[in-house]
């Protein structure tokens, strides 16, 4: 094989997040052509039906007892994987694209993750997920909601314990304005729904018109 061949190998050709081979592709792109079908069979596009006051509508892109959708989003929680967060923005973009409610928004937003986890990964796989988002639908990204640090983790506590327990840990980040806008707030995994109605909350208060919330898993 040539040395420009070689080059061109290494420049055209990605590691599929799902199955780890290279695969040769023409375009940027993160899951090899088998895979990404695969993956794609299993998309819901579907209403949580979240109903809270604060959220006028809401998505979510795969239901969480797939398990193959569940480990991707597991390893970019706990590796800094930006391209699972790009792909599942890029099946998010395809299922926003197209929807009169969810293609209509200003700005993007995240739920930020505990500061000690993202220090810990070295990142927020929520906010780059939101980040690639807003790449793919040329909006702007901002962090508009800030976490405090502390606090226990949603996961290992009940309905009750987790509705005291967003309650004063998230902030409006005034550095930005969201006054009159339509936010898409997006998160990873939809459970009880309870951080992601404070975001909202949050949200609503500092004057956003609208908040369209987002997931990969509910
Ligand atoms: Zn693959």
């Amino acid at each position: 094989m040539k040395l420009s061949d070689l080059i061109g190998n290494a420049l055209c050709s990605n590691k599929c997040i799902n199955c780890g081979e290279l695969f040769e592709i023409y375009q940027e792109y993160e899951a090899c052509p088998a895979c990404d079908s695969i993956l794609r069979e299993n998309i819901q596009n579907n209403t949580v039906q979240i109903n809270d006051i604060n959220i006028s509508a809401d998505k979510f892109l795969f239901f969480y007892n797939n398990a193959t959708i569940k480990k991707l989003v597991l390893d970019m929680k706990n590796f800094p994987l930006g391209q699972n967060c790009r792909y599942f923005a890029r099946i998010a973009y395809e299922c926003i694209v197209n929807d009169p409610v969810f293609s209509d928004f200003d700005i993007v937003t995240h739920c930020p993750r505990n500061p000690h986890k993202e220090s810990v990964v070295g990142y927020d796989h929520s906010a780059c997920f939101a980040e690639n988002i807003a790449t793919f639908c040329e909006k702007p990204f901002f962090k508009l909601i800030k976490r405090k640090i502390g606090g226990k983790e949603q996961k290992k506590l009940n309905l009750t314990q987790r509705i005291s327990n967003v309650h004063n840990k998230f902030y409006f980040n005034r550095k930005y304005s969201c006054k009159g806008k339509t936010v898409l707030l997006v998160d990873d995994i939809v459970t009880t729904g309870s951080t992601v109605k404070e975001c909202a909350r949050i949200l609503k208060e500092a004057g956003a018109s609208k908040v369209l919330a987002l997931f990969i898993l509910d």
